[in-house]
């Protein structure tokens, strides 16, 4: 064997067709640790694992005697200590003299399965990174959901405070503050369109008494029943309110003095017709209908010098404060 091919970059052997080594360079020698004599004559099998045998008698030799080559065969070598090397096979059959042989050129491939293996290591790595993004991802979705459930609570529990703060606790209506917020926000509406609006404050006749008689908790159901009363008579853009006491409000929009008369007049009226069991219930109103340079103060001191002329004017009526006559 020349010293290019006993030295060449890669491993070389020719085997007859029985499989017996007929010549070997250096290079194989090196790679698997013999010695020249240690191989030549002897059988191809004896570098080979009994895997590997099996594998290269199954499909090395079919091949190659059906094809008359083979082309990068992955494959593996042993060592004579028994050590795998992994390598890629090219192998041609070819006569020389009228003799077959086998000649086969074998690459180390260690430093490519390194390589294969830090691909795969990365491979690996980069799954489970996408596996933590993707948990990750799952959390800040749950968190994001339980922000949006807080929000809504929290938004829930702002209402219900602010529906709280404008509500009378006992009977449910508006209380003072909210009809007094309502108040200046019809002035100002009256004093930018000049649309009339009209209020009445209604106020239960003797009430003392039917504390007095039937105790505190038949008032207080006495108050909570008017104000239903109110609440249902009232329209949707009226504001009906509990003044403070046995006193009620309510603004009427858009009515003007006649209308307000009107309205007036069918709340005293329906109340002292109503059935409330044993004792009788009436209120005496004072209507008011809002005119240029009025403030909430006049208009309330208007209203209520009229609830004053229906109470000494006997009751259970109502008077506007524009004619400070009872209508009954
Ligand atoms: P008038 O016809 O002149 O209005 O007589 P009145 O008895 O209705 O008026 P007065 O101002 O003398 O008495 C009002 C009563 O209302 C006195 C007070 O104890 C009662 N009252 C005020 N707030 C409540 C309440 O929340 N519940 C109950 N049960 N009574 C109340
Ligand atoms: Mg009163
Ligand atoms: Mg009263």
């Amino acid at each position: 064997m020349d010293i290019q091919l006993d030295k060449a970059p890669c491993g070389y052997f020719s085997i007859s067709v029985a499989g017996l080594i007929q010549s070997v360079n250096q290079t194989l020698l090196d790679m698997l640790r013999y010695e020249r004599d240690e191989l030549l004559g002897q059988h191809i099998h004896s570098t080979m694992s009994v895997t590997n045998k099996m594998f290269f008698q199954t499909y090395f030799y079919p091949y190659i005697q059906l094809y008359g080559r083979v082309d990068e065969m992955y494959f593996s070598f042993r060592t004579s200590s028994h050590e795998d090397v992994p390598v890629l096979l090219n192998g041609v059959r070819q006569e020389r003299d009228g003799v077959t042989f086998i000649d086969c050129v074998v690459l180390m491939m260690r430093k490519r399965i390194e390589h294969e293996k830090d691909i795969l290591q990365t491979k690996t790595k980069l799954e489970a990174l996408y596996q933590a993004t993707h948990e990750a991802n799952k959390k800040l979705e749950l968190l994001h959901e339980e922000y949006e459930l807080k929000q809504q609570e929290l938004l829930g529990i702002n209402h219900r405070l602010e529906t709280m703060a404008s509500t009378d606790a006992l009977t449910g209506l508006k209380n003072r503050r909210f009809f007094q917020d309502s108040l200046l926000a019809q002035l100002a509406l009256f004093q930018e369109t000049q649309q009339p609006f009209s209020l009445l404050i209604i106020d239960i006749d003797h009430f003392k008494k039917i504390n007095d008689t039937y105790g505190h908790p038949v008032g207080d159901l006495v108050l909570t029943n008017l104000a239903r009363l109110l609440q249902t008579m009232s329209r949707e853009k009226d504001i009906a309110a509990r003044y403070g006491g046995e006193e009620f409000v309510i603004i009427l929009s858009g009515a003007n003095q006649d209308k307000a008369i009107v309205a007036a007049e069918r709340y005293c009226t329906t109340t002292a017709s109503m059935d409330w069991g044993e004792h009788s219930i009436t209120v005496s109103i004072g209507a008011a209908t809002v005119t240029p340079g009025d403030t909430d103060q006049t208009l309330i001191h208007k209203a209520d010098t009229a609830l004053y002329a229906s109470k000494t004017g006997g009751r259970n009526r109502i008077t506007h404060a524009d004619h400070l006559v009872s209508s009954k």
